[in-house]
């Protein structure tokens, strides 16, 4: 990358007095390591940001101060953002906030960071720095903390989410049983963090290619319970055929999706769970519409699909078809009702995804144009004429509807 070698040139220039270094950290090399893409670069430097800074102008990059407070500039170049970050170490921590003090400590930056596969640099030259011994747990996909895992935990609760949403992306056989334990023993402490920091982890964590293994060790460990009780009775056992149907059908991870495979679709309690963890005003309305819709019958007529489609809107019956899907698709080896049935949800769930919603070709100045003063009755009428209109399978035209609303009120 011409970008990255540009930022780490000119923070690794020595011949000025502030001479300092600058590594790539975190994801980054993780990622290659692993020959996995790389989605944002995360810089890790011993220059303070006001020199970064100053060395950015200079050059003419744009700099831009995103988290001063902790040390961040995010440098631009030609659109893409790097963070640089000044090496921190801990000052003092109540397990939900740091102080940090800049350092040029590169051992103490890494041994801040929460697992070994997450400290490892990559210099100027492309070298690969290991301080905490991670090299090792990329090579057997081990998701490890860093010293004492308790401790880590302790420091920052939300390291127990990450731990599980690690090794739900990049992990391999048994969690680390360390890990676990601290995770287990600590998991009453994630009631303490902030909604947005846990569902930020829990929505990364259900967005894994495969997040079926993760969640089972959570609930093995009882901390998913913690975070989403409403888990507990409804279960994780859809995961796995949900995330076979999602490879075999080409559908990208969706957290959502994910989500509501494994919560009641109750709206009642999907509203209070939406509040607690704070979704976003999307995410809470495709949970409702999911809630609101009644669990499609996939030998519907075509017909009543399109009115079902009509009055209830797409997005809570494609949820319903995907998850019904996902679990038909799991039952059908050998079961010939359930291959047909999963042949059926598949076509519904087309059609849905193909489907525009008609325009009612009448309004409110329609029916007062006919007669009608303006109030209430006019909405009625209108909804009535609509009513039919979907009734009859939306065949009647602008002129038809017209003409039998001028009929209705002689
Ligand atoms: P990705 O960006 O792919 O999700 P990442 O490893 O880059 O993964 P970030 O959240 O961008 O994750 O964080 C960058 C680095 O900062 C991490 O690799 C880790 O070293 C450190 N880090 C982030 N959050 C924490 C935390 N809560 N505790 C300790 N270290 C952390
Ligand atoms: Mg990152």
């Amino acid at each position: 990358d011409p970008a990255l070698g540009r930022i780490l040139a000119l923070l690794n220039d020595d011949d000025g007095a502030d001479n300092g270094e600058a590594r790539v950290v975190g994801g980054a090399v993780r990622n290659s390591l692993m020959g996995l893409p790389v989605s944002d670069i995360d810089i890790a430097t011993t220059l303070t940001p006001e020199i970064v800074i100053e060395r950015a102008m200079a050059a003419g990059i744009k700099a831009v101060p995103t988290g001063l407070q902790h040390g961040t500039v995010t440098l631009v170049i030609d659109g893409k953002p790097f963070e640089v970050t000044t090496l921190r170490t801990d000052v003092e921590t109540d397990g939900r906030h740091a102080k940090v003090a800049f350092s040029t400590d590169w051992k103490a930056d890494a041994e801040r960071r929460d697992l070994t596969i997450n400290a490892l640099y990559a210099d100027a030259r492309g070298e690969v720095v290991d301080l905490v011994g991670g090299l090792a747990d990329i090579e057997t996909r081990n998701i490890r903390f860093i010293g004492d895992a308790a401790k880590r935990i302790a420091e920052d609760h939300l390291r127990i989410l990450r731990f599980f949403r690690f090794f739900a992306y990049y992990g391999s056989g048994r969690p680390d049983a360390e890990g676990l334990r601290a995770c287990a023993a600590a998991r009453s402490k994630l009631k303490t963090l902030s909604a947005e920091r846990v569902w930020s982890e829990l929505r990364k964590l259900l967005g894994a290619a495969d997040p079926g293994r993760a969640l089972l060790w959570m609930r093995q460990v009882a901390v998913l319970t913690e975070i989403l009780p409403e888990s507990e009775r409804w279960g994780i056992d859809a995961i796995p055929s949900l995330v076979a149907t999602e490879r075999a059908l080409g559908w990208a991870p969706d957290p959502l999706l994910r989500l509501a495979a494994i919560v009641p679709p109750d709206a009642a309690r999907l509203e209070a769970l939406a509040a607690r963890l704070k979704l976003s005003n999307a995410e809470a309305a495709t949970l409702k519409a999911w809630a609101m819709t009644a669990p499609v019958n996939d030998e519907m007529s075509s017909a009543a699909f399109e009115q079902l489609l009509y009055r209830n809107g797409a997005e809570g019956i494609m949820t319903r078809l995907k998850l019904a899907l996902g679990v038909a698709r799991g039952k059908a080896e050998g079961d010939l009702g359930e291959m047909a049935r999963s042949a059926r949800l598949g076509k519904l769930l087309d059609r849905a995804m193909k489907w525009k919603k008609p325009q009612f070709p009448v309004n409110g100045a329609d029916v007062i144009a006919a007669g009608i003063p303006s109030g209430p009755r006019v909405g009625e009428l209108l909804g009535s004429l609509e009513n039919q209109w979907v009734d009859e399978n939306f065949a009647s035209d602008r002129a038809a509807l017209l003409a039998r609303l001028r009929e209705r009120l002689q």
